[in-house]
């Protein structure tokens, strides 16, 4: 793909559609060969986790019922066989980490290609298998990979990004012919000459994350019912407001019914000059919710027209405040919908 061609979300990274072409093919390293050949006490732990109780994995007599030769491993099992074990992966992943690993063989340029195109993010999409004849006790499974195919950068639902088909051959022989502590060449020959078992072709997709910002989450709302709106709705136009009650004058927040002087439903509001001293306060620390800065500190002011309201503190450090300072009110607009009062020292002054 010439860089003309390029998909614009690629822009900025290398392009590496010629080399990652020369992988394809290739095999990615020495075959794998069981530890163990096919037998009977690995199968039947097998079907036991498996809760799979057909007879022909256990019994001759019933297999042979089936039109089988003999009793026969469960297709499942193809990959348990050559399971290189814990202690081998701890030994591979132990090098890999103080930087002695073998590694460098094509699978691992592969990655490191495509990491290098910005392709990092990874999924696996599919796995294709195809089955040539049921693995008997005594056989020895040999497995070789190879790169099968390494597509254009492609758009997904999840990012743009390359499909990456990797081949497995199972091929067996017999126990008998695996010579005791065979070289790395004599498992390649006994691969080749191996009979047929499956293949599979394991496809994923290695992709360019999405560029997002980690978004913090907006301010929760307030629940608004038909007694506190006009205080929200204050506050969006950075208008301080508290109920009067239109009967007997009694400034009363936070926002209620009725006046509890007088038990009057009439009221209206007036704005407050937004002074006032702070009465008492808290600085959250936990739990932390996402939308907000921490330390968190919320003071309980008491304004000067008499009435006191929740806000956050803003412009002190925590250990600077103090019950008793002066504070003046400022809005802070946390979005299109939401606009609150916080509370800073009066003047500017911590
Ligand atoms: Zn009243």
């Amino acid at each position: 793909m010439s860089a003309a061609e390029r998909l614009p979300e690629l822009a900025g990274f290398p392009d590496h559609s010629a080399e990652l072409a020369a992988l394809i093919g290739q095999s990615t390293g020495t075959p794998n060969l069981s530890p163990d050949a096919v037998n009977l006490p690995m199968i039947r732990h097998w079907v036991e986790a498996m809760g799979d109780h057909n007879p022909v994995y256990v019994s001759d007599e019933a297999a042979v019922a089936n039109g089988f030769d003999q009793l026969i491993a469960p297709a499942t099992m193809l990959q348990a066989w050559i399971m290189r074990g814990l202690r081998a992966s701890d030994e591979i992943e132990a090098a890999r980490a103080a930087g002695t690993s073998q590694g460098g063989g094509p699978s691992d340029r592969m990655m490191a290609l495509l990491d290098a195109e910005g392709l990092t993010s990874v999924v696996a999409t599919n796995c294709e298998q195809h089955y040539d004849r049921p693995l008997v006790i005594g056989d020895r499974v040999l497995v070789r990979s190879s790169i099968e195919a390494i597509s254009e950068p492609k758009r997904t639902a999840l990012g743009t990004g390359r499909f990456l088909t990797t081949r497995l051959d199972f091929t067996a022989v017999h126990n008998d012919e695996v010579p005791a502590d065979p070289t790395p060449e004599e498992i390649v020959e006994l691969a080749e000459r191996g009979e047929p078992v499956a293949t599979m072709k394991f496809r994923i997709l290695k992709f360019l994350p999405p560029k997002r910002e980690p978004a913090k989450p907006p301010r929760p709302r307030p629940a608004l019912t038909q007694d506190n709106a006009f205080w929200f709705e204050g506050a969006k136009h950075h208008a301080l407001l508290i109920q009067r009650c239109t009967s007997c004058g009694t400034l009363r927040h936070p926002p209620l019914p009725a006046c509890g002087t007088c038990r009057s439903f009439e009221w209206d509001t007036v704005e407050a000059s937004g002074r006032g001293t702070l009465y008492s306060y808290v600085v959250v620390h936990y739990p932390q919710v996402p939308s907000f800065e921490y330390p968190l500190p919320i003071g309980l002011v008491e304004l000067e027209e008499g009435t006191r309201v929740v806000a956050n503190l803003v412009g002190v450090e925590p250990d600077a405040i103090e019950v008793g300072m002066a504070l003046e009110a400022q809005f802070i607009d946390f979005d299109a919908e939401l606009s609150l009062p916080a509370f800073a020292p009066a003047g500017g002054a911590a």
